[in-house]
């Protein structure tokens, strides 16, 4: 048996070590010696056993190739960060000028350009702030305006957001009280007056975004909310800032500010395309109100979150963008090349994506992609990277839609190592 202090210090295992650690490296090497022990490796193979047991980084998340058809994938970190984003992430790891002025030498507000390039993406908002993802936004909302008060809300808008995460909890957590109006199916304007008064904080307006409710239903516009009196909040879900054609039925930060919302929150990691985030956009005093909160400092971003998001907002389009727009011709394109090159094992697959997670439920993706072997999903999310796919009609497809085309060859490699 190779020794452990013989091991680390072979020059490829040492290096390792400056990357990665002598933890992970010893831990890499001792499962080396364990297969060694039961005879799945020759004991003068130890070393580059423990090389291929070792990670890719110290960071324990794994990349992975999204080849459900499922843009905005919560399991798998839901939107992928554009290039742009990533390069900044890198520049602000370490000190940056996150609440610095540079040619003052003095302290400067937290983030002002991020928050700057999300003014500058939607003028309709007075003013923005952005904390930790869509439900921080919220708790902050509700606690800010609406502590020991009343929140009125439509009975067909209290939404489970998933994992058993409930907003009414969420929001009662805070210590307002829901004031539910209307019924599952049907609300209207008089239930919200009816319920409006010296109680109410704000009018909340929830866009159902992982469900929809079909047939006798009724439901109450922003701009007809607004003319009832009390702030009007508006949680648009998924982070659009303008409205995009493809996805008629999801609300956009601009459209929700320019009926009338007081506020509008929304999630930076779905389909805006960047980082978890919460977006706040709205009435100058709110947003003052929100950031001035004590709870506001539990909530913050940090620098990494605001560089992600700046580069996102101002970068090239973000690779979910492109995703939900990509040609289908194109993606069968792939699909045939990939197909080719993989002969009886693959097959060119049309199919429906989705956006997931993120919105859009009644909305269907005409995709492509290649089905196999459905025993290869086991041997391909084991893959490095992991290829994660769908089973559909005891076939596994991988859909193309969420991968880069850089990608295709990835998969084929996997595929082709899967079936040996
Ligand atoms: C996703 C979603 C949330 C939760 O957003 P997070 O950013 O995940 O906290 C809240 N409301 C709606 C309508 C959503 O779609």
């Amino acid at each position: 048996m190779p020794r452990t202090d013989v091991m680390l210090a072979d020059h490829r295992l040492a290096a390792a070590q400056e990357t990665l650690g002598r933890t992970l490296v010893k831990g890499a090497v001792a499962s080396a010696q364990q297969r060694v022990r039961e005879g799945l490796a020759d004991p003068g193979g130890a070393v580059d056993a423990a090389l291929a047991l070792l990670p890719a980084t110290a960071g324990g998340l794994k990349h992975v190739v999204n080849a459900t058809g499922v843009l905005v994938h919560t399991n798998l970190g839901r939107a992928p960060l554009s290039p742009a984003a990533v390069a900044a992430v890198t520049a602000a790891a370490g000190y940056a000028d996150v609440e610095f002025d540079l040619a003052g030498g003095q302290r400067a507000k937290r983030g002002r350009t991020a928050l700057a390039a999300l003014a500058h993406a939607v003028p309709e908002a007075q003013a923005v702030h952005v904390v930790n993802n869509n439900a921080a936004a919220l708790s902050l909302a509700a606690t800010a305006l609406a502590q020991d008060k009343e929140i009125v809300v439509s009975r067909g808008e209290l939404v489970e957001i998933g994992d058993g995460f409930r907003l009414p909890e969420l929001l009662e957590s805070t210590g307002a009280r829901l004031r539910e109006v209307g019924t599952t199916n049907r609300t209207v304007l008089r239930d919200y007056l009816e319920a409006c008064g010296t109680e109410t904080g704000f009018i909340l307006k929830v866009h159902p975004s992982n469900f929809r409710i079909e047939g006798f239903t009724a439901d109450v516009s922003i701009d007809e909310l607004a003319t009832a009196g009390p702030p009007v909040v508006a949680d648009i879900g998924s982070g659009l800032l303008r409205p995009d054609p493809l996805l008629p039925d999801e609300p956009d930060a601009a459209g929700a500010l320019r009926q009338g919302a007081a506020l509008v929150t929304a999630s930076g990691d779905k389909l805006l395309g960047g980082p978890q985030a919460g977006l706040l956009l709205g009435d100058a005093d709110l947003v003052e109100r929100l950031r001035r909160h004590p709870l506001a400092r539990a909530l913050r971003v940090d620098k990494l979150t605001l560089a992600a998001l700046e580069a996102t907002l101002r970068g090239p389009r973000p690779p979910l963008d492109r995703y939900l727009h990509v040609d289908v011709g194109e993606l069968t394109d792939r699909a045939k090349r990939l197909a080719r090159r993989l002969g009886r094992r693959a097959e060119v697959v049309a199919t429906i994506a989705r956006v997931g997670g993120g919105g859009a439920p009644g909305v269907a993706l005409p995709s492509a992609g290649i089905a196999v072997d459905q025993a290869l999903a086991v041997r391909l999310r084991s893959n490095d990277p992991p290829v994660v796919g769908r089973i559909t009609g005891g076939r596994l497809v991988l859909d193309l839609r969420a991968v880069e085309p850089g990608q295709d060859e990835v998969i084929a490699a996997a595929v082709e190592h899967a079936c040996t």
